[in-house]
């Protein structure tokens, strides 16, 4: 058991990551983010993670969802792109002809038989960065030799319960650390423990978040970090840059957005729209 680095990050340690934009910059300069999720009733996921990935300065943003998503993407998020999977309800066949910066996927998924046989044809074949949540979670927990098929710095964002399908139950809090960083360093996986005071963890690093209070507690915030982890690994963030940013920023504009809403009110889609004042209160 190697010894544990440890690292609170505020405003401070946020600032010389965060990267200015260029005046001569175009949307080809922020990279194509590409979010792969929803499934008949949980389409609102996808839509969450494509919003929140545009509104953290992804160039481009494609959805890749079951048909059913195709209306419902379209018209609530005009500046968005979708393909949708030849199945009516959930995904079944993961294919598409562009060539994104980074791929989102799993928010909203399902685990549908066909879905994670899509999964691991899509694995296997992928050689994209990838940021990894919910059902992808799942299915990789019932399905463990696809870990191996990860590409090395994956962003995984598992939620307690996911966490704990994925590397078994844990004892105590230094032992669910000890197993966290097993984990991350057997697979060569980021690991982004949600809950108050968010985990980002590699290997023996750990990044405590400091941002983000009690009103996250509710459904749809979990798919706004993906989109916003995912925008800013299109922009050129590495992804344990684009980690620790990302879930300092999603904490921040849920910081902003309580002041206004109180904890009870505000929903995840509040926190996609402060997402602005997140990143302007870093000057
Ligand atoms: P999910 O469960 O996937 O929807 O993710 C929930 C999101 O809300 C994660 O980013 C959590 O870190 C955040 N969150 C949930 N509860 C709290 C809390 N009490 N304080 C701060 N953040 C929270
Ligand atoms: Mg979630």
């Amino acid at each position: 058991n190697t010894p544990t680095e440890v690292e609170l990050i505020g405003k401070q340690e946020v600032l010389p990551i965060y990267k200015t934009r260029d005046q001569f910059s175009h949307k080809g300069s922020f990279g194509h983010a590409l979010i792969i999720g929803g499934s008949y009733g949980k389409i609102g996921a996808a839509i969450l993670a494509s919003h929140s990935a545009m509104s953290a300065g992804a160039g481009l943003v494609t959805a890749f969802v079951p048909k059913c998503g195709y209306i419902p993407m379209q018209s609530s998020l005009p500046e968005i792109m979708v393909i949708t999977d030849e199945n009516e309800e959930y995904i079944s066949n993961i294919q598409f002809k562009i060539k994104p910066t980074v791929i989102g996927l799993g928010v909203g998924l399902g685990t549908e038989k066909e879905t994670s046989e899509a999964l691991k044809v899509f694995l296997t074949n992928n050689k994209t960065p990838l940021v990894i949540d919910a059902d992808a979670i799942n299915i990789l927990s019932k399905n463990t030799d696809l870990l191996a098929l990860l590409p090395e710095n994956t962003v995984l964002t598992p939620h307690p319960k996911e966490l704990e399908r994925l590397i078994g139950k844990w004892k105590n809090d230094f032992d669910k650390l000890k197993k966290v960083k097993a984990f991350s360093k057997k697979h060569k996986v980021i690991m982004v423990i949600k809950g108050a005071y968010t985990l980002t963890i590699l290997e023996d690093k750990i990044y405590i978040n400091s941002t983000g209070n009690p009103g996250l507690a509710t459904g749809g915030t979990g798919d706004v970090l993906t989109g916003i982890i995912t925008g800013l690994i299109a922009q050129g963030y590495q992804p344990l840059e684009a980690s620790i940013f990302g879930v300092y920023l999603h904490g921040k504009s849920a910081d902003i957005a309580v002041q206004s809403l109180g904890y009870e009110a505000m929903i995840a889609s509040h926190v996609i729209e402060t997402l602005g004042d997140a990143y302007i209160d870093l000057f």
